[in-house]
């Protein structure tokens, strides 16, 4: 019953969007999606989480200048770290929170290029099958969500994994009701999750390896670390040579750097309320942090990475770039 459904999702998909093709791969059971580069081999992109509030707690303004500077740099998609729609994610593909929360705001030019969404632990408290339906294509054909899965554009691959599934307290929360249908029970959900990452990864001959999830790994920031993370899928990352960790739940922009590892891990999280007021340092190397609204743009060529971070008034708050060795010494 759970195949097929996945069977005709993935139909669903493949119809839905010409230039995204699922490949002949057959290594993993991750669902892989394609992406092509523009035409001078680059890619750009922005990435924004936690925002789905009817453009309340200055969602609108964050979206107004996502538009403005993805209008500028041309970009190819958008991807969403989670917690799409607050507070209880989606009571149903008709629900309307989709069109207010997300048609209604993204609803710049530049924005109208696809996105690419996970699902944040409060979409698990709505209907998540909702907002992984195919029917929500059909109102906006921007969006597109799934658990985890692998996007591929050439020289680049980024591994979206579903997170809040690892987070052991949100199996025990007696309060708040969690969906979990097509993943309980945890362990073995988790494990399967897991093997099929790191068998994608090793297979990975792509120049940028990015992982996206939408619980932090490290923070310096209210959530702080997620500890199923550090302790599960972290290590997964480490051995497989992972550049980034994308991430949202904590609601500001943070850049830190692995002080063991190449992998730098940023927090994405700013699309709508904020300004927690915590800062708890942590083990690893902080490198930014804003305890603020705001979004993150990647610029990306085989060889060069920038990102950027830019506050609610689309200011620059804060960059980061690093090359790629076209030879490297190993
Ligand atoms: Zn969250």
């Amino acid at each position: 019953m759970v195949s097929s459904k996945a069977m005709v999702m993935a139909f669903v998909v493949v119809l839905a969007i010409p230039t995204l093709l699922f490949s002949s791969h057959t290594f993993a059971e991750l669902p892989r999606l394609e992406h092509s580069l523009k035409s001078d081999g680059s890619l750009s992109l922005l990435v924004i989480g936690d925002w789905g509030r009817k453009g309340e707690f200055n969602q609108s303004q964050v979206a107004n200048q996502m538009g403005r500077i993805g209008e500028e740099l041309d970009i190819n998609f958008v991807i969403s770290t989670g917690d799409n729609f607050y507070d209880n994610g989606l009571t149903g593909v008709d629900d309307k929170a989709f069109e207010e929360s997300f048609t209604n705001i993204y609803a710049a030019k530049s924005l109208q290029k696809q996105w690419y969404s996970v699902l944040g632990n409060h979409d698990y408290r709505g209907d998540v099958l909702a907002q992984l339906s195919p029917v929500l294509r059909e109102l906006d054909r921007k969006w597109l969500c799934m658990r985890s899965f692998i996007l591929d554009a050439e020289i680049v691959q980024f591994f979206f994994v579903d997170t809040t599934p690892f987070v052991k307290s949100y199996w025990n929360d007696t309060q708040i009701h969690n969906d979990w249908r097509e993943v309980a029970p945890r362990q073995n959900y988790i494990t399967n999750l897991l093997k099929d990452l790191d068998m994608a990864l090793k297979e990975s001959t792509a120049t940028w390896k990015f992982v996206i999830g939408h619980h932090t790994i490290r923070s310096v920031s209210v959530h702080g670390d997620t500890i199923e993370l550090v302790e599960e899928l972290l290590p997964v990352l480490k051995a497989n040579n992972v550049d980034l960790y994308m991430n949202g739940h904590d609601h500001c922009l943070q850049h830190i750097s692995s002080k063991d590892s190449p992998i730098q891990f940023m927090t994405s999280g700013g699309g709508s309320k904020s300004w927690g007021g915590v800062y708890r340092p942590n083990s690893d190397e902080l490198q930014f942090f804003y305890d603020g609204q705001g979004f993150m743009s990647l610029e990306l060529t085989k060889r060069d990475l920038k990102m950027v971070f830019y506050d609610v008034f689309g200011q620059n708050l804060y960059e980061w770039s690093t090359t790629k060795d076209a030879y490297p010494s190993m």
